[in-house]
């Protein structure tokens, strides 16, 4: 099948783009790496299910029965305290990068569950305190005032009050409209406060009559928690240290790709034993004056090839514009691979990957390596105009060489004609209903394209998505 270059062609305006000059295939890439162990969404979900299931047993088999008003706000305040704290332990789960968790569930959905669990759990603390309050108010015959004094004096429900403080400049820094204005920075460090805050309510915990009623209880929660912490130390910290110090990543080149893009080679030690697969990301720092302090995340735009890591960066902000003045030999840390963008989301023989923007870094690397006959691959990709499609050449090669279609959907995204629309993908695309679909792009063009995918009839098991807003 021949390389088809479309800008948007039922649009009147239609104008056939200059052909690019035939350029050489990429070289090969290296051997697929050994499949990654994966924890399916669905199973982590039950898992996260069963386990609170779990918890409220617990709660039931200490609850005593009782119509007393002071007792139903204790009892009551019991179980939201209990569910609040494996709640917080399930948030900072999906948050410690286990590989087998990041490469089956996916990080932008693990940001996403972590984003609402957070609401939830931030809902069961409040209405642990209130049931609390109430049930002191009452038992004491005090008003609330002057229980919240009393019930401050206690060593571990001021820690747990300190916890709660914490919590809730989380969720407000986390807030869209918020996050947008502090900063990233700013967001994590407060967002960092969230740990010291699950240890001041693990102390107060331990306290209640719940988790100390028995020795079993204190042991199995200590558990709990002991897991978690190990985890996040051991992938957060052990295993990028031990991978920077076995990789030794260093910038070989930056390469100009047009107007505010570049593609940064990172080459190091054994890079293969990272087994990245295509279509995943990597948390970059690098060691350079005003970029050491952020890891930020890019897809690798290329599979990896002779030790060497590519990715392409779009400049949109303080960090993205300092990544085009690095220069080769700056050292690099990079922990992943992340996401689960990957070959191993497929389910049909026909793919499509429908890109906008920059979103195409993941799928130019996916375009390539994804097996399939002539035919099988098609690939769209969404831009403003021409001087907005990134390594272009590279994709023409690719089609070319291995016989795929590829689209350029060009024009404003408020134009007239919608080349994302049902009818359109339809006619780009024969039997689009029975494709896989990767995309990856803006956050408004990922929602367009999601449901004008689903109105055509892909079922949404069926479109596979990186969001580069959540990680
Ligand atoms: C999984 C993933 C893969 C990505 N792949 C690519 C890619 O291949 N090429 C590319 O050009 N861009 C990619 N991005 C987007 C890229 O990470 C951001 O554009 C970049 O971090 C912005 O940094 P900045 O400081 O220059 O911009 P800013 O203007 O400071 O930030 C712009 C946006 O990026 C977010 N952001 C900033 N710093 C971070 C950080 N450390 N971690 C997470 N988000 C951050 C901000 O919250 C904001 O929404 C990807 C993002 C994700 C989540």
């Amino acid at each position: 099948m021949p390389v088809v270059t479309t800008e948007a062609r039922h649009h009147p305006l239609y104008v056939p783009l200059p052909s690019a000059p035939p350029t050489a295939a990429p070289p090969a890439p290296a051997p697929a790496p050994v499949p990654a162990l994966r924890l399916a969404p669905e199973r982590l979900r039950t898992a996260v299910v069963v386990g609170a299931g779990a918890v409220a047993l617990l709660w039931g088999l200490q609850a005593r029965a009782s119509a007393r008003l002071d007792a139903l706000f204790a009892t009551g305040a019991h179980l939201t305290g209990l569910l609040a704290g494996y709640g917080v332990l399930v948030l900072l789960l999906l948050m410690a990068r286990v590989p087998a968790v990041e490469h089956g569930v996916g990080a932008d959905r693990l940001a996403r569950w972590h984003s609402r669990g957070g609401r939830y759990v931030l809902g069961l603390i409040a209405a642990h305190a209130a049931l609390a309050l109430c049930g002191y108010a009452v038992h004491t015959r005090t008003d609330l005032v002057t229980a919240t004094g009393d019930l401050l004096s206690y060593g571990a429900i001021a820690a747990a009050t300190a916890g709660t403080a914490l919590f809730v400049a989380v969720g407000v820094t986390s807030a869209r409209a918020v996050r947008r204005r502090v900063g990233h920075e700013t967001w994590r460090a407060v967002h960092l406060s969230g740990l010291l805050a699950a240890a001041l309510g693990f102390v107060h915990q331990l306290a209640g009559p719940d988790v100390a009623g028995s020795l079993v209880t204190v042991w199995l929660w200590s558990m709990a928690h002991a897991t978690v912490g190990v985890l996040l130390v051991w992938y957060r910290i052990v295993v990028p240290v031990r991978a920077a110090l076995r990789h030794e990543l260093r910038v070989a080149e930056v390469r100009d790709e047009g107007p505010g893009v570049v593609s940064v080679l990172v080459q190091g030690r054994g890079v293969a034993r990272l087994r990245a697969e295509p279509g995943q990301f990597f948390r970059w720092r690098f060691l350079r004056r005003g970029l050491w302090a952020t890891a930020l995340p890019f897809s690798l735009s290329a599979p990896v090839r002779d030790d060497t890591l590519r990715i392409t960066v779009k400049a949109i902000g303080d960090h993205t514009r300092r990544i085009r003045r690095l220069r080769p030999g700056v050292r690099v840390l990079a922990s992943g691979p992340f996401g689960a963008l990957t070959a191993h989301r497929r389910t049909r023989r026909k793919v499509l990957l429908l890109a906008g923007g920059v979103g195409i870094t993941p799928l130019r690397a996916l375009f390539e390596t994804l097996p399939g006959g002539p035919g099988d691959i098609t690939l769209l990709y969404r831009a403003s105009d021409a001087g907005g499609l990134v390594l272009r050449e590279e994709l023409e090669a690719i089609a070319r060489e291995r016989q795929a279609a590829l689209h350029y959907l060009l024009g404003p995204s408020d134009g007239s004609f919608d080349p994302l629309a049902p009818r359109a993908l339809r006619n780009l695309v024969p039997g689009l209903a029975a494709h896989d679909v990767y995309l990856c792009g803006p956050p408004a063009m990922m929602r367009a394209a999601t449901a004008s995918l689903l109105r055509a009839g892909v079922p949404a098991s069926r479109v596979h998505k990186e969001d580069f807003d959540h990680a």
